[in-house]
């Protein structure tokens, strides 16, 4: 029997429920603040992400589905979604003018990463960026945003974890301080580490290995190290977060996977998700356009991951909101055609209604019913059509009553 491949799953059912809902709150809330919907394609040139995502990245070494088009040209199933919107906000000269682009865009990545729950090699972001703005406070515009999405999903106890990682130029300031210190300890990192420490300094922060974690006990720390624009931008932000009551803590070894991040970098994590798990992370790419080939324009952006999202959800609240519709059953041929003649007057009228096919008994259907969940069933048999009737059960409660066929579309609405 043929499988799906590895890491990539099918969707359908309870959790593809949650996706759906999940993603119905998104677009409603985006819209709200003004973001509109954008589709990239799966497929980019490696170059994009080479440039962007960067060629320290675990992404870029050792995890994109990368491969050769009939063509010849080297392309890549996207890992992840901010570098094919500033491709594209580059290619179709959106950023001609000052004005600010706000999109979000929502789909499939892909990374060849090792299988845990809540990661696989296909998986789900809704992504939110915001081009052509510099300011703390489009930060705390697009915090609140994820907030508000967040809160609207049902969420609790959200805390969004945060720290700066400077500008290209403030940063060799904190890799000097950084190499001194790790050079003094240099044993207790992993080889992995002592390959980061040369190629950047920032990602031994970020190292897995609990061993490198305890050896890296008082680093110093990069916010000690920021030029004067980047720590008074850090400084706001702060400020703008308290105003707000937005929670947040401040965490110094928070870094993010990507090489493009400046400044604000940001994680929101998940207790319910087990050891070390984001739900999503973002933050300031001031040089990302320009990197690929576009304007001097800044961009603050996050990506959420609808799986991991789906799995808290699915703690925390158990069944998506979704109630299957109603279920018509008819009873013999005549009946057979009449279920279709009134489904169709329900369907137009825009009732939610399931209609049974299959022909046959009575409890065959019911039975179906009672494995699927509905709620309201209506029985359509040569009685009911003879008096311009049908028969309603409410399965929670067993309960049987007779309506008349001319008011079943108002009475299901
Ligand atoms: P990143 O693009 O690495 O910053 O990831 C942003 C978010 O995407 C993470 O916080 C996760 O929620 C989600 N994510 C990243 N990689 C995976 C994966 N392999 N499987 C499932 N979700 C993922």
């Amino acid at each position: 029997m043929a499988q799906s491949v590895k890491g990539m799953r099918d969707l359908f059912g309870a959790e593809l429920r949650w996706f759906q809902h999940i993603e119905e709150t998104a677009r409603r809330v985006f819209e709200r603040h003004g973001y509109s919907e954008i589709r990239t394609p799966i497929l980019e040139e490696l170059d994009v992400f080479k440039r962007s995502v960067g060629e320290s990245s675990d992404i870029v070494n050792k995890e994109m589905y990368e491969f050769t088009d009939r063509g010849g040209r080297r392309v890549v199933m996207r890992p992840e979604a901010t570098a094919g919107i500033v491709r594209a906000a580059i290619q179709h000269k959106l950023l001609a003018s000052s004005d600010p682009v706000l999109f979000y865009c929502i789909g499939p990545q892909f990374r060849y990463e090792r299988m845990q729950t809540g990661r696989y090699r296909q998986f789900w972001q809704i992504d939110a960026e915001s081009l052509g703005v510099a300011t703390p406070e489009s930060e705390a515009e697009s915090l609140l945003m994820l907030h508000s999405f967040l809160k609207e999903l049902g969420l609790r106890h959200l805390v969004f974890s945060i720290n700066s990682v400077g500008t290209p130029e403030s940063r060799p300031a904190f890799h000097a301080a950084f190499r001194a210190f790790f050079a003094q300890r240099e044993n207790l990192f992993c080889a992995d580490c002592h390959r980061r420490v040369e190629t950047n300094p920032l990602r031994v922060l970020d190292c897995k290995n609990e061993t490198c974690q305890a050896a890296l006990e008082g680093h110093p720390v990069i916010t000690d190290h920021l030029d004067e624009a980047s720590a008074r931008h850090h400084l706001r932000l702060k400020e703008l977060l308290m105003e707000l009551g937005l929670p947040f803590e401040e965490n110094p070894r928070l870094v993010r996977g990507l090489d493009y991040y400046t400044r604000t970098a940001f994680e929101v994590l998940s207790s319910d998700l087990g050891a070390q798990s984001a739900l999503l992370g973002g933050g300031r790419y001031d040089g990302l356009v320009k990197q690929l080939g576009g304007p001097e324009v800044p961009g603050f952006g996050w990506a959420i991951g609808l799986d991991r999202l789906a799995i808290v959800l699915q703690q925390v609240r158990g069944k998506a909101p979704y109630a299957p519709p109603a279920l018509l059953i008819p009873l013999g041929d005549r009946a057979a055609t009449e279920a279709l003649k009134l489904a169709r007057s329900l369907w137009d009228a825009g009732v939610a209604l399931q209609l049974e096919t299959r022909g046959g008994a009575l409890k065959k259907a019911m039975a179906t019913a009672n494995r699927t969940g509905v709620e309201t069933v209506l029985i359509l048999g040569d009685g009911e059509l003879d008096g311009g009737t049908i028969t309603v059960k409410h399965m929670a409660t067993g309960e049987q009553e007779i309506w008349p066929l001319g008011e079943v579309a108002a009475r299901l609405k």
